[in-house]
């Protein structure tokens, strides 16, 4: 069902960037989506609006209590100058996954898929054509009744702002090093991990510094109760070749359900091999890397597709992989999911969503 949305057009029009070395979520569209709930009308007003500031009251509870949930998808230029999506009704499953878990009611996904569709052909020339580039969509939900009980907000803000982005990495992808996190914990069964909140990422600030400034690009995040198993890799699901198969930490309640995890894993046992959703401890695979088993290891996401792990700093104690190369594994699923995401490889999953 799509209630009638309502758009008013941007007079003015904003500069668009003319290369593609664009800094990441700086730059954003001439317009935005809104809707928002009450608890009489349910979620209500659909409307397509020029891009601009909030006003929110004070005591707006997402700024006392962070109830709030965001998602992260792309739209891909084409060489023949189509626009697609990538498996962007996951994003709309996953939001409401998150909503869930922070309380928040949830939203029509499909009639929230074609207000999308409505946005992204209105701001069409705003996805950039440079190659690497793309246009960064950001859905979130904030809680917005003015109350400082600490309980559910009755009245919610849903918007979706849209942001031209630059490669993640310049000229494709290459091997980073990553300190395994001993001290610091992302996420704890029954906590928040499964869900896209804000605290999640603003908690991890603190580790993820402390890694730079040793010269680390990022983090490796254990279990919160025993630190020993593997989750995440930064913002990244994390994945293992090992002896010959891929091993990649299973769904625990505190690892976020990546979309390019689940793509990749369907690529994967498509291609034959053999694929391990497990518990994995940092001593099994520091084990691994001494007998010489540890083959690959890379990160999957929606930023970076894969970013290869060319070393693990783990208590002072370094695993160098693949010699700090590309492996095959994740060079193919690079090559793979963005030749279909830019429409250059046929898509065989039904995954591109055009515009
Ligand atoms: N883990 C975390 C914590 C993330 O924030 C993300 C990015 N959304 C991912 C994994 C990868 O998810 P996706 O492949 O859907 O981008």
């Amino acid at each position: 069902m799509t209630r009638s949305l309502t758009t008013v057009e941007s007079r003015l029009r904003k500069q668009k960037p003319d290369s593609g070395q664009i800094p990441f979520g700086r730059t954003f569209t001439d317009h935005m989506f809104v809707m928002d709930y009450e608890e009489s009308k349910g979620w209500h007003e659909p409307r397509i609006v020029p891009y601009e500031p909030l006003t929110l009251d004070p005591a707006a509870m997402i700024f006392h209590y962070g109830q709030t949930v965001f998602e992260g998808l792309k739209a891909y230029r084409t060489d023949d100058g189509r626009v697609l999506l990538f498996r962007p009704e996951k994003n709309f499953e996953r939001l409401n996954l998150s909503s869930e878990r922070l309380s928040i009611p949830p939203i029509d996904e499909e009639e929230v898929m074609d207000y999308l569709k409505k946005l992204i052909d209105l701001e069409r020339d705003w996805v950039p054509e440079f190659e690497g580039t793309s246009l960064y969509i950001r859905p979130f939900i904030i809680a917005t009744e003015p109350s400082l009980a600490v309980a559910p907000s009755k009245m919610y803000k849903f918007m979706i702002i849209l942001s031209p982005v630059g490669p993640y990495f310049s000229g494709g992808i290459r091997p980073v090093t990553i300190n395994v996190e001993e001290e610091f914990t992302r996420a704890v069964k029954g906590g928040t991990g499964m869900a896209k909140t804000a605290g999640n990422y603003s908690s991890g600030y603190q580790a993820q510094e402390k890694a730079s400034k040793e010269g680390n690009a990022d983090v490796l995040w254990l279990d919160g109760v025993e630190k020993r198993y593997i989750e995440e890799v930064g913002s990244m699901n994390i994945f293992f070749k090992i002896d010959g198969e891929i091993v990649t930490p299973a769904l625990s309640g505190s690892i976020l359900r990546g979309i390019t995890r689940t793509s990749i894993l369907e690529l994967l046992k498509e291609w034959g091999w053999t694929v391990n959703e497990r518990r994995i401890s940092i001593e099994e695979l520091y084990q691994y890397y001494e007998e010489g088993k540890l083959e690959e290891a890379f990160g999957a996401g929606t930023a970076a597709v894969i970013s290869p792990v060319g070393e693990f700093n783990w208590l002072g104690k370094k695993m160098v992989v693949n010699n700090h190369e590309i492996g095959p594994v994740a060079q193919k699923l690079y090559d793979t999911v963005t030749g279909i995401q830019r429409g250059r490889k046929e898509d065989d999953y039904g995954w591109t969503v055009e515009i």
